[in-house]
C-alpha cells in the first residue's frame, strides 16, 4: 500500500538526532519554558524572517492569542476564507468575534483578494489569510486593503512552513502570524505544538504573558491569560526537524512535479502554475467529480488518499448560524477535493505508480 503519511519514517529519519535532544530535556530536569524552548523559537524566528517568535500548545490557540492580544472581541468581525480547516474559523468565534467568510480563488483554493473589500463594515477588525494546502497566499492587494482601512492582518501558516511570497517567508508577510507543528504538518512535532510569529515588541510581549496565565513574573498577572505553552521536549524536538525543513520541502515538490507532469486524465483537475518557492506542498489537492467513487477506485488499487475537507466549516452543525450561507465555490471545492499520498520520505517509483494507477481510472 503507498500510504497518504508516513509519520512514522518521516520521524525516524531523524531518530539519532531526536533522542539526543529527548536525553537532553529528561537530563536538564526543566519542562516547561526553558532553554530548549529560547532555542528553537529564536531559530524559528531567524527562519521566518522575524523578530518575534513566541512557543504556543498548538495552532488554534497560537491564532486565538492573536486575536485576544489585539483586544478584538464581541462585536468585532474578522475577514477569513470560507475554504479552510475549521480552526481558522473557530479562533475567531472562542474570542467572540464574527467571522465574515470569504469566497476563495478557485485556482489556488486560497482567499480570493477581491472580494474582500465589499466585505468591510465599520466593525471589521482584521483580514485572517491561511496559506491552505502548503501555496502561500499573494499578499500584495489583501495588504492594500488592509492599509486603506487600517486592518491587522494575521496569518495562519498551520499548512505551509517555509512557503515564500515576494521572496518573503510566510508568518512575516503580515501583522501576526500562527504556525501549528501538529505531528502531520510539514514541520510537525511528535504531539501538539505551535507557535506565534510576529515583528511587534509590544505584541509579543503580551503574547508572552498571555499564554502564560497572563503573567511576566510568577504569581502576578497582569492579564486573565491562558496556559498554552510549547513544552521543552516538543522544542528540542522542533529545533531538530526545523534544519532539514527546506530539504523536506524541495524533496515534497519534486514529487508534486511528477504528478503534475504525469498525470493525464481528463477526469482529473490539477492545480496550475502551483510549482515555485510560494509551495510547499502540504498536500497535493486534485479535484475529481466522482469523487467517492474515484477515492474507492484508489483504495481498491493500495492508494491512501484523504479529504481536506468532507464538509466546508459553513456546513458543519457546529456553525448552524452559517448553514444557510451560498458560496458555491467553498461548496464545489469541498465536493470535488481529494489528496494524493505526498511527503518528503515518500519514494519516486511510489509517485510514479500513483500516476499510473490514477491515469487508469
Ligand atoms: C492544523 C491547522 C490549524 C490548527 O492547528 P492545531 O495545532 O491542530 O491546533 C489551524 N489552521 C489550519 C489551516 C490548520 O491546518
Amino acid at each position: 500500500m503507498i500510504k497518504f503519511l508516513d509519520l512514522y519514517k518521516i520521524n525516524k529519519e531523524h531518530e539519532e538526532e531526536i533522542k539526543v535532544a529527548i536525553d537532553r530535556v529528561l537530563e536538564s530536569g526543566w519542562y516547561i519554558l526553558g532553554e530548549e524552548n529560547k532555542n528553537f523559537c529564536s531559530n524559528f524566528a531567524k527562519f521566518c524572517g522575524v523578530k518575534h517568535c513566541i512557543g504556543t500548545a498548538n495552532g488554534l490557540d497560537a491564532l486565538s492569542l492573536i486575536i485576544k492580544a489585539y483586544g478584538f472581541s464581541e462585536g468585532d468581525e474578522i475577514i477569513v476564507p470560507a475554504n479552510t480547516y475549521i480552526a481558522s474559523i473557530l479562533s475567531i468565534s472562542e474570542n467572540g468575534c464574527t467571522p465574515v467568510l470569504v469566497e476563495p480563488d478557485i485556482n489556488t483554493y486560497n482567499i480570493n483578494p477581491d472580494l474582500i473589500e465589499e466585505k468591510i463594515t465599520s466593525k471589521t477588525k482584521a483580514i485572517m489569510v491561511v496559506h491552505l494546502y502548503g501555496e502561500a497566499v499573494k499578499m500584495n492587494k489583501i495588504l492594500e486593503i488592509a492599509k486603506k482601512y487600517n486592518l491587522k492582518v494575521i496569518e495562519d501558516c498551520a499548512q505551509a512552513h517555509g512557503a515564500k511570497d515576494n521572496g518573503i517567508r510566510v508568518g512575516a508577510l503580515g501583522d501576526a502570524a500562527a504556525f501549528s507543528f501538529y505531528p502531520g504538518k510539514n514541520l510537525g512535532a511528535l504531539g501538539d505544538a505551535g507557535c506565534i510569529t510576529c515583528n511587534d515588541d509590544d505584541l509579543a510581549k503580551k503574547i508572552e504573558a498571555l499564554r502564560n496565565y497572563g503573567s511576566h513574573i510568577k504569581y502576578q498577572n497582569l492579564y486573565k491569560g491562558v496556559n498554552s505553552r510549547l513544552d521543552e521536549m516538543q522544542a528540542g524536538i522542533l529545533d531538530v526537524k526545523l534544519k532539514h525543513l527546506d530539504e523536506d520541502n524541495l524533496k515534497r515538490e519534486k514529487i508534486a512535479k511528477i504528478y503534475l507532469e504525469n498525470i493525464k486524465n481528463p477526469k482529473i483537475t490539477l492545480k496550475k502554475n502551483a510549482l515555485g518557492e510560494f509551495n510547499v506542498w502540504h498536500v497535493f489537492p486534485v479535484l475529481v467529480q466522482d469523487r467517492d467513487d474515484f477515492q474507492k477506485y484508489l483504495t481498491e488499487n493500495g492508494v491512501q488518499t484523504v479529504i481536506h475537507y468532507p464538509i466546508p466549516p459553513h456546513k458543519q452543525e457546529a456553525y448552524r448560524e452559517f448553514n444557510h450561507l451560498s458560496l458555491p465555490i467553498t461548496e464545489k471545492i469541498h465536493k470535488e477535493i481529494i489528496s494524493l499520498p505526498i511527503s518528503q520520505v515518500m519514494s519516486e517509483e511510489d509517485a510514479y505508480e500513483v500516476c499510473r494507477i490514477v491515469n487508469s481510472y
